[in-house]
């Protein structure tokens, strides 16, 4: 079985469609969300209804698709997301409004586990290094766990005596998940990455050969811009996409 893991599309529409275009054309069975389908970018809307139509893809609720559905105070966000969630509340039609109120925090059906922040916190917690990653580990019994919200690609490990660690994860270098281990991915984000890379990314896991590989991908950056400048949203936002910032 071959699964796409992405996660934090942010209304980011083109990188979407590059992402799941290259997803489709691996031929996944299964597409894995980690959410955040919404905030920051100028189409919510039509990210929210892509996914909505994608029969292959599970999602879990992140922290921004949770603020617009009215659940999360804006003042938890800086200045820039609280705006852009405000905007984006604004925007949304009754039936994605509808969809994300469907949405779990936590997915265990595939056997492993998918959420957005972290195990002990779905929502908002941020696993940041390894301390983070181990106190995380106690909190869940599968052997894999892939997560989002850093926006930032990363691999922690627990080997069987404890020990966690990080593992390289840059495209072109799959890691091969050993048989007495656990791991804690995440996916990234496909509509605003921030590890210095402004490409969009993804995940495959592909079960046959137990490899997890991470993916890259230029979109039409300059194009979203002009949409968000036209719908004047945060120059802060708009600029940091080109920057993967
Ligand atoms: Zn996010």
């Amino acid at each position: 079985m071959k699964y796409g893991v992405i996660s934090d599309i942010h209304g980011n529409c083109e990188a979407l469609e590059r992402v799941l275009g290259f997803l489709n054309q691996e031929k996944v069975e299964r597409i894995i969300n980690c959410g955040d389908i919404v905030g920051y970018g100028p189409r919510p809307n039509e990210c929210v209804r892509k996914v909505k139509n994608c029969t292959e893809m599970r999602s879990v609720l992140g922290n921004h698709d949770f603020a617009v559905l009215g659940m999360a105070k804006l003042s938890r966000f800086n200045a820039a997301a609280a705006d852009s969630l405000q905007w984006s509340r604004q925007k949304m039609v009754a039936d994605n409004i509808k969809f994300l109120n469907t949405l779990e925090k936590i997915d265990t059906e595939s056997g492993f586990l998918f959420l957005h922040g972290s195990p002990r916190s779905p929502l908002d917690e941020y696993i940041l290094g390894e301390t983070h990653a181990k106190a995380n580990f106690e909190r869940f019994k599968n052997f894999l766990c892939f997560a989002g919200h850093t926006h930032v690609p990363a691999c922690f490990r627990r080997d069987s005596k404890g020990n966690v660690g990080s593992l390289r994860l840059s495209p072109g270098r799959p890691v091969e998940l050993e048989e007495d281990c656990r791991y804690i991915f995440n996916a990234g984000s496909v509509g605003q990455p921030r590890d210095g890379d402004p490409r969009a990314c993804c995940l495959i896991y592909n079960t046959q050969n137990r490899k997890v590989q991470l993916y890259r991908f230029r979109y039409d950056i300059e194009k979203v811009q002009g949409l968000m400048r036209r719908q004047k949203l945060a120059d802060f936002l708009i600029a940091r996409l080109a920057r993967g910032i």
